[in-house]
């Protein structure tokens, strides 16, 4: 529970990581420079959100000479992963293929993205149950307290 409270990050603090995530080592120098021009970002703020995320352990620093050499703790791919399944959480789980379905309508796939999708839609429709089942408290979405 702890290790998932940490992982959890910002959109700001996101920015940070997308940079140290595309070039695996980075000193803050880095970083700003990336920021600064699609962000406006200041250094220290920029060094702001790079303290916070070491902070939460998401960003290694090693120290070399006056400066830190900066690594991801854990890869863009899971993290994608983690924040994809906290927002499903978030969600009453009967709502879960109606919001796939539109996030699949709003995207743009290749050829090879649409094979995985249908390969992996082909399993579930062996898995599908009859009705999925509500994970609401009462009181937080409408079909697990009658109308
Ligand atoms: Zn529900």
């Amino acid at each position: 529970m702890e290790t998932e409270e940490r992982v959890e990050m910002t959109a700001s603090e996101r920015e940070v990581m997308r940079v140290v995530w595309t070039l695996g080592n980075a000193t803050s120098k880095d970083i700003v420079d990336v920021l600064e021009m699609k962000r406006d970002w200041k250094p220290a703020t920029a060094k702001t959100f790079i303290g916070r995320l070491v902070k939460k352990g998401i960003l290694l620093a090693e120290p070399e000479g006056n400066k830190y050499i900066y690594s991801a703790a854990i890869s863009e791919e899971d993290s994608v992963k983690t924040e994809a399944d906290r927002f499903f959480e978030q969600i009453c789980h009967k709502q879960a293929g109606r919001t796939i379905a539109d996030m699949l309508a709003g995207a743009t796939l290749s050829h090879q993205d649409v094979e995985l999708l249908q390969a992996v839609l082909d399993d579930k429709k062996k898995q599908a149950v009859e009705e999925v089942a509500c994970n609401c408290v009462p009181g937080q979405c409408s079909c697990s307290t009658p109308r």
